[in-house]
């Protein structure tokens, strides 16, 4: 698609519509919720399970997600854990759940906003525009750029493309989030079961799996298990990120040591 091959930077912020990724299990209500952001200019892409919900997200990264908490398949709490681990793509709950618990929890784990079921759908659209207006005109799903070793490698997690040495590639979700496990905390051991939860998201596989991963991702970036530059492996403790993260990314909105910041 053109959408993908482009630079985002080169296409005007107004070009296309904002998309919106919109999980809401009762049809009833989230065709009343797509009805009124369609009609505020909205490209809504409606969802009613949370695993479909992350497929789509993984897939085709959205400008914004709105989100209800219960879900058939992934809850919506997992599926907001599991989208802030690779974006810090906008996040706003729309749930009947209504304690200062839930919205608290929902908050710490990174949402920007939260409505109570029953809203005014006038006010979901006004709650989402705010935000955007905050993002700005920069295209929400190129907000992070990450760059290592004087730019020898950059990231975009949301897009999960990496260039490296000159080569430019892609990396699968499970990827990206092993990445970013690493890089997030450059020159601290990470251990192998938290990888793991990270690549998995929970579910059961052995810490094979990681290594697996590790020698896939260093496959891609050209790194050398016996002399890396980028991934290091600690013999009965895990792996390490040694590649330095440069100050700024080239866009100057993201650094790398924000990269698992809620
Ligand atoms: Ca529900």
């Amino acid at each position: 698609m053109e959408r993908e091959t482009r630079p985002a930077r080169a296409r005007p912020a107004a070009a296309e519509p904002r998309r919106i990724l919109l999980v809401e299990d009762e049809p009833r209500v989230r065709e009343l919720m797509r009805l009124f952001l369609e009609r505020a200019g909205f490209a809504v892409t409606g969802i009613g399970d949370g695993h479909l919900a992350l497929e789509s997200f993984d897939e085709d990264p959205p400008d914004l997600i709105v989100v209800d908490l219960g879900l058939p398949g992934l809850a919506g709490e997992a599926l907001i854990e599991a989208i802030r681990e690779v974006s810090t793509v906008p996040i706003v709950v729309a749930s009947a759940k209504r304690t200062d618990r839930d919205r608290i929890d929902a908050f710490r784990r990174g949402v920007d906003d939260y409505v109570t079921k029953p809203f005014n759908p006038v006010e979901l659209v006004a709650r989402v525009q705010a935000i955007l207006r905050r993002v700005g005109p920069i295209d929400a799903r190129s907000d992070r750029r990450l760059s290592f070793a004087d730019g020898r490698l950059v990231v975009e997690p949301m897009v999960r493309r990496f260039v490296c040495d000159g080569r430019a590639g892609r990396l699968t979700p499970t990827e990206t989030r092993v990445l970013l496990g690493m890089a997030s905390t450059p020159g601290i051991v990470v251990d192998r079961e938290r990888l793991l939860a990270i690549a998995t998201r929970g579910t059961s596989e052995t810490t094979r799996t990681v290594d697996v991963h590790v020698a896939n991702l260093r496959r891609k970036l050209g790194d050398d298990a016996a002399a890396p530059w980028a991934i290091e492996t600690v013999p009965q403790a895990g792996y390490r990120w040694i590649a330095t993260p440069d100050r700024e990314d080239r866009t100057g909105t993201a650094r790398p040591a924000e990269a698992t910041a809620p």
